[in-house]
């Protein structure tokens, strides 16, 4: 609810110009293109304020966030099987990297 809007827009009843807000930048990547095009169209004539443009925004940014927190807390219930993947992936990447230095070894005739 901090994060800094237009700057020029100090009163509710002052229009907006979304093209230098953050929020504006971030509800592109999160809202609907509905939502984005509403916020585009009521921001420049004072139709929204910004509260209510960042309470729209954490709305659409909790949705988006949802299926990763469910995923979260169900691997936060298998801490060994989390461990075991890392330490797989450690391994398997470990075997790549050498087979790749071996190749710049030999690229740049080093021992
Ligand atoms: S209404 Fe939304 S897009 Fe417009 S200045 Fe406020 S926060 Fe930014």
């Amino acid at each position: 609810m901090k994060m800094v809007t237009d700057p020029a827009r100090i009163r509710r009843q002052d229009p907006g110009n979304p093209d230098v807000c953050n929020v504006y930048s971030l509800h592109k990547i999160f809202s609907t293109p509905e939502q984005v095009n509403m916020v585009n169209v009521e921001c420049r004539r004072a139709g929204i304020g910004c509260v209510d443009c960042k309470k729209l925004l954490a709305e659409n940014i909790n949705q988006n966030l949802a299926p990763l927190r469910e995923k979260r807390n169900e691997l936060a219930k298998d801490p060994d099987g989390v461990r075991d993947v890392l330490i797989d992936g450690a391994r398997r990447a470990g075997e790549i990297a050498e087979a790749t230095m071996e190749g710049v070894r030999k690229a740049v005739a080093l021992p």
